[in-house]
Parts: C-alpha cells; sequence; structure tokens
C-alpha cells in the first residue's frame, strides 16, 4: 500500500508540477485541497507500537472471578474450576462456554442476582501484580524519552478469556485503547448467555484485528490486506501472558515478527516460563512485578529499545526509497 499510494502520489504530483511550472514548489502543489488526506500518508506511519496483555495470571494474580463473583456465591474457587474441567470433559463442551454458563447456573441455584452492574462493580476487587497500576504511564513515559523519531505513540490492549463486565470495573480500564474479553447478554430469557467467547486460538483473531486496524468487531476480519496497510505491524507488537492458554497468541506473535513475554507470580514457579522460553514461544520471561527498575521493566524495555531503533531505520528507508 506504502509503495502503491506513494507511487501515486508521486506522479500525480509530477504530472501537476510538471506541466510547465517547474518553479512551483512542491509544497505548494500539496496544499491543493486534496492535501489532507494525502497529508496523512506522506510520512511513515508506522509508528504505533500495541502492547498486548492477558489478564488472569499475567496482571492479575487469580482468575477474575475468584475475587468477588465466587466468594459472593460461597463457591470454592478450586471446587468450581475442577468441576467445570469435569462438565466440559464430561458433555465434550467449550471449557470456556462452560464456565460462563455454570457461574450464572449456580447463581440462580443460591438465588443470588447478579447483573451487569453488580459484574462492573466486582471488577474493583481485582486485584493486580506490584506496579501494573502504575506501569502503564511509566511505559508510556519511557517510550516518550526514548522515542527519536516523531509521532510514536503507544497503546495498551487487553486480550483476554475473563469478562469484559470485571475488566471494566478494574482501575486500569482507562488505560487500554480497547479491551476484547468474553461478555455475556443480560437479556436472555433465563441466565445470562454468552455474546462472546475468547477462546486460546480465538484471541488470535483480536491480535489479527490490532495488526489490520479493524477493531470494531461489527467489521469481519478475513478480508485480505496487504502487510504494507496494516496500521501496526506484528513488529511493532509486545504480547504478555503466563501460560498454556497463551501459546496460540506467542506462537502467532513470535512467528510474524512480533514479541512476546512470559511473566510468573512472583516467588512461585517458574517452570511454565521456562517452557514457554525453551519452545521459542517469548522472547524473555520474568516474575509479575511490574514495577520500575523490575527484571519485567528492564526487558521490556529492551524489547521497545529495538523496536524504536527499528521504526527509526524503517523511516530512514522508507525516506531514501521516495528521495524525500
Ligand atoms: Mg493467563
Amino acid at each position: 500500500m506504502v509503495e502503491r499510494v506513494t507511487g501515486r502520489d508521486r506522479s500525480g504530483q509530477a504530472d501537476r508540477d510538471g506541466a510547465g511550472t517547474a518553479s512551483v514548489p512542491k509544497r505548494v502543489a500539496k496544499g491543493k485541497p486534496a492535501a489532507p488526506a494525502k497529508a496523512a500518508k506522506s510520512g511513515f506511519d508506522k509508528k504505533t507500537i500495541a502492547m498486548v496483555y492477558d489478564f488472569d495470571g499475567t496482571l492479575s494474580p487469580k482468575p477474575m472471578q475468584e475475587y468477588s463473583f465466587l466468594p459472593k456465591l460461597g463457591i470454592d474457587p478450586k471446587e468450581f474450576w475442577a468441576e467445570c474441567g469435569r462438565v466440559a470433559k464430561a458433555e465434550r463442551a467449550d471449557p470456556l462456554i462452560t464456565y460462563m454458563h455454570l457461574m450464572y447456573k449456580k447463581a440462580k441455584e443460591r438465588g443470588i442476582r447478579i447483573d451487569r452492574a453488580d459484574l462492573v462493580a466486582q471488577g474493583r476487587a481485582v486485584e493486580l501484580f506490584q506496579g501494573v497500576t502504575e506501569w502503564f504511564g511509566e511505559i508510556e513515559a519511557y517510550v516518550k524519552i526514548r522515542a527519536e523519531s516523531h509521532g510514536v505513540t503507544l497503546k495498551h490492549y487487553l486480550v483476554s478469556s475473563g469478562l469484559t463486565e470485571i475488566v471494566e470495573g478494574t482501575s486500569i480500564y482507562p488505560h487500554f485503547a480497547n479491551v476484547f474479553a468474553s461478555e455475556y447478554w443480560f437479556d436472555a430469557y433465563d441466565l445470562p448467555f454468552p455474546k462472546r467467547v475468547i477462546t486460546d486460538t480465538g484471541k488470535t483473531q483480536y491480535l489479527f484485528r490490532i495488526n489490520k486496524g479493524i477493531e470494531d468487531l461489527g467489521e469481519s476480519i478475513n478480508s485480505h490486506m496487504p502487510e504494507a496497510e496494516r496500521p501496526i505491524p506484528f513488529s511493532n507488537m509486545i504480547y504478555f501472558g503466563d501460560g498454556d492458554t497463551d501459546v496460540p497468541s506467542m506462537a502467532l506473535m513470535r512467528k510474524s515478527g512480533g514479541h512476546a513475554i512470559a511473566v510468573h507470580t512472583p516467588g512461585k514457579s517458574r517452570a511454565k516460563c521456562v517452557d514457554l522460553f525453551k519452545a521459542g514461544r517469548c522472547d524473555f520471561f520474568a516474575p509479575a512485578d511490574y514495577r520500575r527498575g523490575s527484571d519485567l521493566f528492564k526487558r521490556t524495555c529492551l524489547l521497545l529499545d529495538r523496536m524504536l531503533a527499528d521504526i527509526r531505520v524503517q523511516e530512514e528507508m522508507w525516506k531514501v526509497a521516495r528521495g524525500v
């Protein structure tokens, strides 16, 4: 797209400027009516960096349903997840649809009504790993200082199998450019019904949506889009996850020139991260300590440095190719 558009720009420019008006500076010709739209494409524009996070186990120590929903029902989380596993296996049901169904089935059995607003309110009880709250601002400040190219922007995204409603109630919700998570219909005639279920492999759809800039879920993601037209190349993305459920996303990132970082609960086993690292699923792993100066912070900054250098190199190449 860049090539095609630029070719069109340049040839159009040459035509306009070439007809006996060689002394007219190109800048003047560009100031004609069509200029604003063209101007947006007049520079190297692959300058958006996306940091994409899993939620449970990555930003928060426990599954988000364990902080409020299950305690409110008096259900032991271990018991609940084990039952979800048993039912899903016996019924050959999708494990995520199963958990979403069982949550409300059990609430109904106990005569407890939990509507959308209640779920959002439960988000306030969700705990986050150390430093998560400040992380977004700190990383944005780092990119601002280190980016030597004008116009570099950083966006944070969440892609989770957990519940959109609960995430909305967390203190970090406003930091995300977009949140892609499972969600309920609340107008079902009996129990709330899954509106959207984001499975492990389904997560990759949302990475493509970020990559292609098609974040409106009402729009299809499947149309072909040449790499050059995609607003956020995978090479400008870092995915953060904590386990097997992140394997498809990490694999896609790594295969497509993107980056992945695995985290584990500080002080707990890092065996899963080591497995992911050895299998080439992630660039780095570190304890989920998001405070400035932590290994996670430093290793993320290393990747950002490389990404920012790469953006500069590509921008320079873009300019050289066009004689800018
Ligand atoms: Mg997780």
